[in-house]
């Protein structure tokens, strides 16, 4: 469906947008000129973020769907509407499978991909009620195509949250809607996402340490203001993925031409 995009005075919304890429992506929209609302668990994190782009911050726990409708509500009370919602909170890698417990398991998959799936229920109706565009913004992550060891809730989730954004677009297309659907997937990238590790559940034997980083040790790592400006420009185009290291580009292109054969 063609549709033409213009940023100037629309509303984009950021899950995570206290910390790494969720910053990066609210910089982004914010030089684009959107009005621009990041939500976060973190509060002291999302106070001083939100204090040093000068957007609104709106306290939200991803995983609580009441929270997350709170959000849009918000979102659209301050501003009228939104174009953009961008469903990126994250939380990172755990440690083999053989040594997790099923809360291990629950709260990755609470955050990234139910996070993601709450934010498809709050946001889908706002954005679908615009007259122009809207986009949905899911990030995944490169870990789906060259799965380390030691990520199994993480791949998990982040292949769940691949598959439902490829689901989603072509729904979207053949309904003729103006509202597009973009995977995120990120190799590489300068974030605090390690440190989320303090916050699980289990705190037994494994550890970081455990984990094979080798996908991070082997490319280089972007700044998440690179990827920012990489989202802004698929939205503009309705691009069905953004692959933020290019040599697996070629993969997903390919995914995506199957998808619409
Ligand atoms: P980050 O830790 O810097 O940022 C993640 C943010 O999500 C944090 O501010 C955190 O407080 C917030 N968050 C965590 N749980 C939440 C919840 N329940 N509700 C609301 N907010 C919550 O990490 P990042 O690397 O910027 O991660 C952003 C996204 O990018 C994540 O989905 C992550 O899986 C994905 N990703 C990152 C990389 C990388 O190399 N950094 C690579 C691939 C994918």
């Amino acid at each position: 469906m063609s549709r033409t995009v213009e940023f100037t005075g629309t509303t984009a919304v950021v899950t995570g947008g206290a910390s790494g890429i969720g910053k990066g992506l609210a910089r982004a929209f914010l030089a684009s000129g959107c009005h621009v609302v990041i939500a976060d668990v973190d509060e002291a994190a999302l106070a001083a973020a939100a204090h040093e782009l000068g957007v609104l911050g709106v306290r939200t726990d991803v995983t609580d769907p009441d929270s997350v409708s709170a959000l849009a509500e918000r979102a659209v009370a301050e501003f009228g509407e939104v174009h953009v919602v961008c469903n990126n909170a994250g939380v990172g890698p755990q440690g083999p499978i053989a040594g997790l417990g099923l809360d291990d398991w629950r709260w990755m998959l609470d955050v990234n991909l139910y996070g993601v799936i709450h934010g498809l229920q709050a946001f889908l109706p706002v954005l679908e009620r615009n007259d122009d565009w809207g986009q949905v913004v899911n990030t995944s992550s490169m870990s789906v195509f060259f799965p380390p060891a030691g990520l199994g809730p993480y791949v998990a989730g982040k292949a769940a949250v691949l598959g439902l954004t490829e689901v989603l677009a072509a729904e979207l297309q053949a309904a003729g809607s103006l509202v597009g659907a973009t995977a995120l997937l990120p190799g590489a990238v300068h974030s605090n996402i390690k440190n989320s590790l303090r916050t699980r559940p289990s705190t037994g034997a494994t550890a970081l340490r455990d984990v094979d980083v080798s996908l991070s040790g082997r490319h280089r790592f972007l700044d998440p203001e690179d990827v920012g400006a990489m989202v802004v420009e698929a939205v503009r185009r309705n691009d069905p993925y953004v692959v933020t290291h290019g040599e697996w580009l070629p993969r997903a292109a390919d995914r995506h031409a199957r998808l619409q054969a």
